[in-house]
């Protein structure tokens, strides 16, 4: 019995599942996590509420997430209220809500790629079709280019990356309010790695405000070290979360993750402390690439985009052959890294030294 013996959906035959490989390596730097463990004095907190949790587990979770809502809101600021934040396992869950309620057979979702790939992934799930856009050749979209391929394209759902994954393009809010002129679809800016963006940068929260078909989506698995607890989140208009409400499984989100987030976000100062190390260390690689000849592509995130790889394959395996991993995402002549401590960066950087170099 093979794949093609089942009566699979048509839409769905031939396609690959989401793959970033998972190797055991010392240094692995291919996902974009947060190399940086949980505080010791934040986990033991986080351990004690996922220990009292379990005591009414006999019980449902709160369906609505009630406390937790009101925990992001307060993290968010921007007068963001409860009612207007939605939260699931991994903004991946929170992006398939949107696409759920919003896209689904007969409707199309838009992206200007390369861009993240498991937007036309959940797209397909819910047996919409995805369209994709085009960028410059460095990536960046400019307000007009945007508004134009979003008019012809006349999608029902726009995902905007900002910071864009694979790439660390920033995405200026001038592009944001153009693609949303632009439309008559939901528009979702997906800032899972805004905490990582200059300080002095505003999110597009602040683009909220008379905005209803506009959504930000955060996640809690890149600046707050949280990918293994997959929890991730959104703010906007509460009618359009209200929606979501329609497409949610009853008690998605365990009692155990609600604890779990909602101790994490007890202590948001400390979980996040590392981010500026993180983004340090980002623009230490990204400085040491170009001195190696490479070009680093801009990057708000904690990852870089590096081109001038002659070939990308051959470069992977000669890392993975010393241990380190990390992304070739197939654009051409290009790889990507995630920033890890100072100890894993130096040894991704000497490990690429030691390979060849374009200089
Ligand atoms: N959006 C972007 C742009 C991402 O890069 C990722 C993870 N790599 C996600 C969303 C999903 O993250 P999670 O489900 O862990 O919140």
């Amino acid at each position: 019995m093979s794949l093609d013996d089942l009566p699979l959906r048509e839409e769905l035959r031939g396609k690959v599942p989401y793959g970033a490989p998972q190797a055991p390596l010392p240094i692995a730097l291919n996902v974009n996590e947060n190399t940086h463990p949980v505080p010791e004095e934040v986990a033991d907190d986080i351990l004690d509420s996922i220990a009292l949790a379990l005591r009414e587990v006999n019980r449902y979770p709160d369906r609505e997430f009630v406390a937790l809502r009101e925990s992001f809101a307060d993290y968010l600021g921007h007068g963001v209220t409860a009612d207007q934040v939605w939260a699931a396992n991994g903004s991946n869950e929170v992006l398939q809500h949107v696409l759920q309620a919003f896209a689904g057979p007969g409707r199309t979702a838009f992206g200007f790629e390369p861009t993240y790939s498991m937007y036309p992934l959940l797209a397909r799930g819910t047996g919409a079709t995805w369209i994709g856009g085009s960028r410059e050749p460095d990536f960046t979209v400019t307000p007009d280019d945007a508004a134009s391929q979003v008019a012809d394209a006349a999608p029902d759902v726009v995902f905007l990356c900002a910071p864009n994954n694979p790439t660390g393009t920033p995405m200026r809010l001038d592009v944001i309010e153009a693609v949303y002129d632009a439309t008559d679809g939901i528009v979702v800016v997906d800032e899972a790695y805004q905490e990582f963006a200059p300080h002095e940068e505003r999110s597009a929260l602040t683009l909220l405000p008379d905005r209803p078909r506009l959504v930000v989506s955060r996640t809690m698995s890149k600046a707050f070290a949280f990918a293994g607890a997959r929890v991730g989140y959104l703010a906007a208009d509460a009618a359009l979360v209200d929606a979501l409400r329609l497409v949610r499984l009853p008690y998605h989100l365990s009692a155990l993750t609600q604890a779990a987030a909602l101790a994490a976000l007890r202590h948001a100062p400390v979980m996040l402390r590392m981010v500026d190390e993180i983004v340090s260390q980002r623009d230490r690689m990204s400085a040491t690439l170009e001195a190696l000849g490479y070009r680093a592509y801009e990057s708000w995130s904690n990852f870089v985009l590096f081109g001038g790889v002659d070939d990308p394959a051959a470069t992977w395996q000669g890392l993975y052959d010393q241990g380190v991993l990390i992304r070739d995402i197939g654009i051409p002549g290009c790889l990507r890294v995630t920033a890890g401590t100072e100890e894993e960066t130096t040894a991704f950087l000497e490990a690429l030294a030691s390979i060849d170099s374009p200089a």
